[in-house]
């Protein structure tokens, strides 16, 4: 059977990085018909974050990928959180002990620290090294006098080959030689990532594990305690980076991508944009279409797409993508994600008449086409919820044309008079104002435009000025006129 996971630290919120991993193995796992699991691995508590993983199963969940097995939903090869799996890992390193493939070690964390930085002042590559395997009798109990609590270690096979057969990258060999032994468990009896990363995947059946590259070096570490207890490891496929726009490693500081899948919740953006975005972070299904839901996916999915080389985050593209996604959607879903922008700023009240809740609609059908998120609406559509009208300096030079005042008096005029408001009788308007005044296209419909919204540009003009209302327009060419 296929059985994927994805196994978050909860150190933070859910990365676009960590998405899209939990993407790749929740579509390889559904491609096959197999399960896919969500594990948190929660072992080193310093870097832990309350909540964070409750918010990262909430972000899944939001992006429409979902699970067999996890933490909130239990399972047959539960339990599912590392921290409550500490009596398992103690069963398995007693049995490394038992069999001289693990051993304690009395160094400090201050001795061992000390041991690597003149290992790395002497230019060399900095290692555990192998006088910590042996301790006498007598040493050990003095260190235990001495209060001594024991990390414990792994003993790495000298020179000895290890070979990834990567599903993405191939065959990577390492060689044990500079390796130097590495901590499975910590003095306070935690186990560290790289020991219950295994005694998990093993136990709980995993059948492919698809990680971020960063993690290809710790690879060849899991593959030896695979061995030390005679396992059949699973298929390994590291994903190659994903870079931001100038070919740079992302950081998680780097400020010019929004990188959290919570933000651009919050920004209006859709989970299926967003999912058919990530998917295409190293994977690609070959010919030019790139709209794909999720159910497309599960079918398309295969190891052999995905991109060895980096992918580059293209924030632009995103934003195409999700502009795409709003258009294909009805106005009321649209209109129900703006809504929560517009009372964030002020725009609306909480509860809206049915009259107001359509005019709200109308004006999010105006802008519909424009949005790449949804928290756009705000300044878009400011100009029909603001008193203040804004000009911009295109607007500016507008308001200083000198067939102004004439087509505005004009305008002023009939739309006053007019017993009706509504496109028709705007166009009529317009028309009227044209005969009038002798002005026609840009000459007369700038003016009109600009004294009504600010804005030299923008959606339809009839439909502008009947949404912002017969009273509002006049008052406001008026006051240029003024
Ligand atoms: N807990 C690890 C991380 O968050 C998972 C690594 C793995 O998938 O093995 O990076």
């Amino acid at each position: 059977e296929i059985r994927t996971r994805y196994a978050p630290s909860p150190t933070g919120h859910l990365h676009i990085g960590g998405a899209r991993t939990a993407l790749f193995n929740y579509l390889f796992a559904k491609h096959h018909g197999g399960s896919f699991i969500v594990r948190i691995e929660d072992t080193d508590q310093t870097r832990n974050v309350e909540n964070a993983d409750e918010e990262q199963m909430t972000n899944l969940k939001w992006l429409g990928i979902t699970w067999e097995e996890g933490t909130d939903i239990g399972g047959a090869y539960g339990p599912y959180r590392q921290m409550e799996r500490l009596d398992i890992y103690r069963k398995y390193i007693d049995q490394l002990l038992a069999e001289g493939k693990a051993y304690y070690c009395y160094a400090t964390k201050e001795e061992l620290d000390a041991e690597r930085e003149e290992q790395i002042a002497r230019g060399e590559t900095p290692r555990i090294l192998e006088k910590h395997r042996h301790v006498t009798p007598e040493q050990r109990e003095q260190y235990e006098q001495e209060g001594r609590i024991p990390s414990i270690h792994f003993k790495v096979p000298d020179d000895q080959q290890l070979v990834v057969n990567d599903l993405i990258r191939g065959q990577v060999t390492f060689d044990t030689k500079e390796m130097g032994d590495f901590v499975i468990c910590r003095p306070d009896g935690i186990p560290t990532y790289n020991f219950a990363v295994v005694i998990d995947d093993y136990l709980m059946k995993i059948s492919h594990v698809f990680r971020g590259e960063e993690h290809l070096s710790n690879t060849p570490r899991q593959l030896m305690i695979y061995q030390a207890f005679g396992w059949e490891p699973p298929e390994f496929g590291h994903l190659a980076l994903i870079l931001n726009q100038e070919g740079k490693k992302m950081s998680k500081r780097d400020e010019s991508i929004i990188q959290f899948i919570e933000q651009y919740r919050e920004l209006g953006f859709l989970p299926d944009a967003i999912v058919n975005f990530l998917v295409l972070l190293g994977w690609s299904p070959g010919g030019e279409e790139e709209i794909f839901d999720l159910a497309e996916l599960i079918k398309l999915f295969s190891v052999e797409r995905i991109s060895k080389s980096p992918a580059v985050f293209d924030s632009t593209k995103m934003n195409w993508m999700n502009n795409f996604y709003i258009k294909r959607q009805s106005v009321e879903l649209i209109t129900e994600m703006c809504i929560p922008h517009l009372l964030k700023a002020g725009f609306i009240e909480e509860s809206l008449t049915d009259e107001k809740y359509n005019w709200v609609k109308s004006i999010v059908a105006l802008y519909q086409e424009q949005m790449s998120y949804c928290a756009q609406i705000v300044p878009l559509a400011a100009l029909f919820f603001l008193d203040e009208v804004v000009y911009d300096e295109e607007a500016r030079g507008v308001l200083k044309e000198p067939q102004l005042p004439e087509v505005l008096a004009s305008f002023s005029k009939h739309l006053e008079a007019a017993a009706e408001y509504n496109t028709d009788t705007i166009k009529a308007i317009l028309k009227d104002v044209q005969k009038e005044t002798g002005h026609k296209g840009k000459a007369l419909f700038m003016p009109i435009r600009v004294a009504a919204t600010g804005q030299a540009h923008g959606r339809d003009l009839a439909e502008t000025l009947y949404l912002l209302g017969q009273q509002t327009v006049i008052d406001r060419v008026k006051r240029v006129l003024t």
